[in-house]
């Protein structure tokens, strides 16, 4: 497309290229710069599949409609972000593998039958491992939902302008999860494997340096929450559209604050909570299936009519939007984040169902149960 060497291997005129040099991490890969300086590029050259230039600048596109265009052409980086929410998971997986491998043989210290006590037997170590556990199984089974729908898409079979906003918006909340998750849960194996945690051969300190940009490029994870939020936000408005002033009324009563533990019964969850001072023994109160996805869907809607309630004074004064969603921006991302882990969350309650084998039903409903509660207690 444009040709950087002439014939002799030399650099052509205006064409400067360098090293980007050592990096934190993924040295296996080369990165580095192009620069051109008075470089023409004939028109036919464009990277022109969705739109093209004609000779008197005229711009054509064989996609009629803007959004649909701009999601398509959206959609390349989508199978850079399916990659890293997949390596990541995958990553966490790996860490724990070799940290709970650690704990279940390494022994350190007198038990009470003068055995030493093996490191998975403390409880602070299970507090460790098993909730990263929990979040690195929801991870895996959200990331086979993305990857269906990545497949819908791509194959042509489920390839509506609705379904690629979706799978970009799926994109944008899970990427961030999981390769957030995976930089605090390889710190933690880390740790959790003491000074042999630190050996290079042992993995977790190269998976660690290699994983670390993965938070940042294929889109800043808070720039891409971002994005998650503002569709929840318009989603969000969406409800209203239509909607006469009586409707408008009777939805504002209703979003008085609070609200998240008076409808169904949930108050009474929320109280055993505080009273045990411990959210892990309100399940056996009854925090099950049905009560959890309310907590954590009705997290996110509280979440999001909060912000919208405060950004209201600004839709039609363009500056005062701008500052009120400015002021706001750190809550919207944080929604956004809840209603990444409610997709989590769902995801994992489903793959439950599928399960036949009883047992393996028993220990996974275990482990939903664990994620869901470590987000209530966070
Ligand atoms: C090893 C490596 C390989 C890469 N490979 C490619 C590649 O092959 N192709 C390619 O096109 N790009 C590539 N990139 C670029 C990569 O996509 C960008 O680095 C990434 O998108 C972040 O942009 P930035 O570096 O300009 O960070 P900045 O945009 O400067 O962000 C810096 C910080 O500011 C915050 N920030 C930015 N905007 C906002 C905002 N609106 N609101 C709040 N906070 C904000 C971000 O959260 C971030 O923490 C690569 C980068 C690296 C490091």
């Amino acid at each position: 497309y444009v040709p950087l060497r002439g014939e002799d291997g030399v650099d052509l005129p205006g064409i400067g290229r360098e090293d980007d040099g050592l990096k934190g991490g993924l040295n296996g890969i080369d990165n580095g710069r192009l620069s051109f300086d008075h470089v023409r590029i004939p028109r036919t050259n464009l990277l022109n599949r969705y739109g093209d230039v004609a000779p008197d600048g005229t711009y054509s596109s064989a996609i009629d409609s803007p959004g649909r265009r701009f999601f398509t052409m959206l959609g390349t980086l989508v199978q850079g972000r399916v990659s890293l929410d997949g390596a990541a998971s995958w990553a966490s997986a790996l860490g724990l593998k070799i940290a709970i491998t650690y704990a279940t043989q390494r022994r350190q210290f007198d038990g009470i039958d003068g055995q030493e006590v093996v490191l998975l037997d403390y409880g602070k170590h299970q507090r460790r491992l098993l909730p990263r556990l929990a979040t690195t199984y929801a991870q895996i089974f959200a990331h086979d939902e993305f990857l269906q729908k990545f497949d819908g898409v791509f194959s042509g079979r489920t390839d509506t302008p609705a379904d690629r906003e979706d799978l970009e918006t799926l994109a944008a909340a899970l990427k961030p999860l999981s390769t957030w998750h995976a930089l605090d849960t390889l710190q933690e194996a880390r740790e959790a494997c003491g000074g042999a945690g630190f050996m290079f051969e042992n993995r977790l300190v190269g998976l660690r340096a290699d994983l670390d940009i993965y938070v940042t490029f294929e889109g800043d994870n808070n720039v891409l929450l971002q994005l998650v939020g503002k569709r929840l936000l318009t989603d969000y408005a969406k409800q209203f559209t239509g909607k006469d002033a009586a409707a408008l009324a009777k939805f504002a009563v209703g979003q008085t604050a609070g609200k998240l533990f008076h409808g169904a019964g949930l108050r009474q969850f929320g109280q055993s909570v505080a009273d045990f001072g411990q959210v892990a023994r309100s399940v056996e109160n009854g925090l099950r299936e049905e009560q959890q996805h309310l907590l954590l869907a009705e997290r996110v809607q509280q979440m999001v009519a909060d912000i919208a309630a405060r950004l209201r004074p600004g839709a039609k004064d363009k500056a005062l939007g701008s500052k009120l969603f400015n002021e706001n921006q750190a809550e919207l991302i944080e929604a956004a984040r809840a209603h990444g882990e409610l997709l989590q969350w769902e995801a994992f309650t489903d793959a439950v169902h599928r399960v036949e084998d009883a047992d393996t039903k028993k220990v996974l409903t275990w482990l939903r149960d664990l994620f869901g509660l470590q987000l209530i207690e966070k």
